[in-house]
């Protein structure tokens, strides 16, 4: 028999937000069905309420012809549909059998001990079966992200998963890796499973998926047969029609160059990109994840020693890898988009992650100027409107917009010459967004030059003087405000007209 899904009529609020409002979705064993759309579109809560994360409001989830109901993640199993998330949850010490087999293990007959041997067996011919070169020995720790997401779909398939959920599964795989997937996608076609790929890609889209479906501010805007349908269609129902609110003052960028980078490489991260920053410009950069903008940012900062081609800093030419001491002592700041992780010490006060890379400068004699740095520290809290009920609060403790307004506030210092911020707005409510664009845009009025990497294409055009697309680690087109042309942009990101 063949296997259905059909979800109808879905709905589902989150308090005023209607993130899924009426959408009709189907697909069909052996085909990939492809789910497209901008950011906060409703693709991932839809494909939630299928995962029985979220429950929906309205609407019926059928499988061949019948109602089934999802209420949490297990249900979900029990019906076969598997979701591939983007954080993978595999363990590392253990052994690609070892993942397939957790909470499942097979034992020696009559004994606690597990029958290693066996389970290898098995998850050997799941492999041969899909062509797949993999030891299922080797500890997972040692794949690499392709490797991983496929011992992840295998384990799905081996629990009887007839429909594979993948959210942008290519976005941090190598060209190498994106083949193996592309050709272990067509082998599960062959076999009858049914898959949603959620992709910005055209060129993999229009490769591998049978049928695309676009999601606009929650409603379903296209759904149609690859074989009947165009990238341009596509992409042009991804963004609509409708103008524009913002408009952003004209700026005559008069001042001179900030930075300048000449053919910059690094194989497999970004490749012979060139571009340049003037005093009070903010050129940002965009693609879809995975598109080397990132890589290239932090080489510019001096994170990255193996590049090949030129940084040139306010008429000095960088040395790749000098760390990032050398460029705050030049002026130069970089906010980066993993905030949690490496932007700020969580079991710090906010008035030591503020005062962090001041302290050189407040030394005295070789102790701290404890004034200049309570001043310091008052007015960044004061300048970016950072809630907080004291700077002694620690820092863990304060809400994602204004952990990331501390970020900033440690480079509003009158010495900084250029900003690099990486994905400034990443999960932030819209108050905080507001205050982050208002810091840029002072900065930058300043005459500080910005560089900025984001994803989200509203705030490209909301912010950029200058925008830089990129696809695949190359700059595809230079856009200066205001012929700035959201189609073509998304077009240049998704790679459309190339082929994989
Ligand atoms: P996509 O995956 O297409 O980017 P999402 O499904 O994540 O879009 O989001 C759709 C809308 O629902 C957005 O407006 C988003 O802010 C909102 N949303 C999603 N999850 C939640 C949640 N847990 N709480 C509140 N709002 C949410
Ligand atoms: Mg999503």
């Amino acid at each position: 028999m063949t296997e259905r899904l059909d979800m109808l009529g879905i709905g589902k609020s989150f308090f005023a937000t209607r993130a899924l409002d009426d959408v009709n979705f189907s697909c069909t064993a052996g085909e990939v069905h492809a789910l497209v759309g901008l950011n906060g579109a409703g693709k991932s809560t839809l494909m939630k309420i299928l995962g029985g994360v979220y429950q929906r409001d309205e609407g019926e989830i059928r499988i061949n012809n019948t109602p089934v109901e999802i209420a949490a993640p297990a249900d979900a199993g029990r019906h076969g549909i598997a979701m591939i998330h983007q954080e993978l949850s595999l363990i590392g010490e253990l052994t690609v059998a070892g993942n397939i087999f957790l909470g499942k293990e097979i034992r020696h007959k009559g004994t606690p001990f597990m029958n290693k041997a066996e389970m290898a067996r098995q998850v050997r011919a799941q492999l041969d079966r899909f062509g797949l070169a993999l030891d299922p020995h080797r500890p997972v720790r040692e794949l690499n992200s392709g490797e991983k997401q496929i011992v992840e779909i295998i384990r799905a398939l081996m629990s009887d998963a007839w429909l594979i959920v993948m959210d942008e599964p290519t976005s941090a795989l190598s060209e190498e890796d994106k083949e193996m997937l592309f050709d272990f996608i067509r082998r599960m076609k062959a076999e009858g499973i049914a898959i949603i790929y959620i992709s910005h890609h055209m060129p993999e889209i229009f490769g591998i998926a049978e049928d695309v479906t676009v999601m606009r501010d929650g409603v379903i805007v296209l759904s149609e047969r690859i074989a009947e349908t165009s990238e341009d269609h596509v992409i042009k129902s991804m963004t609509g029609a409708e103008l524009d609110q913002f408009v952003k003052p004209h700026k005559q960028i008069t001042g001179k160059v900030v930075l300048s980078v000449d053919g910059l490489s690094s194989p497999g991260n970004y490749d012979g990109v060139t571009l340049g920053v003037h005093e009070g410009e903010i050129v940002v950069l965009t693609g879809l994840r995975g598109c080397g903008a990132p890589e290239l940012a932090k080489a510019i900062f001096g994170l990255d020693a193996g590049y090949g081609g030129e940084v040139r800093y306010l008429d000095k030419t960088l040395k790749p890898g000098r760390g990032p001491a050398v460029a705050v002592r030049e002026g130069m700041g970089l906010v980066t988009e993993n905030r949690d992780k490496n932007g700020i010490l969580p079991p710090l006060s906010v008035r030591d992650n503020i005062a962090l890379p001041f302290l050189e400068k407040t030394l005295k004699g070789g102790l701290i100027d404890g004034a200049r740095v309570d001043s310091i520290v008052a007015k960044a809290i004061r300048d970016t409107s950072t809630k907080t009920s004291s700077p002694d609060q620690e820092i863990r403790f304060l809400s994602g917009g204004n952990k990331q307004k501390i970020c900033f506030s440690r480079w509003l210092d009158e010495d900084l010459k250029l900003l690099i911020l990486l994905e400034p707005t990443r999960g932030i409510d819209v108050h905080a967004k507001a205050d982050i664009y208002r810091i840029i845009e002072d900065l930058a009025g300043r005459g500080v030059g910005i560089l900025i990497l984001s994803y989200e294409i509203d705030e490209v055009l909301m912010l950029g003087d200058r925008v830089l697309t990129m696809y695949q680690g190359a700059t595809i087109h230079e856009y200066a405000y205001p012929h700035f042309d959201k189609d073509r942009m998304l077009a240049d990101m998704a790679g459309a007209g190339h082929t994989t």
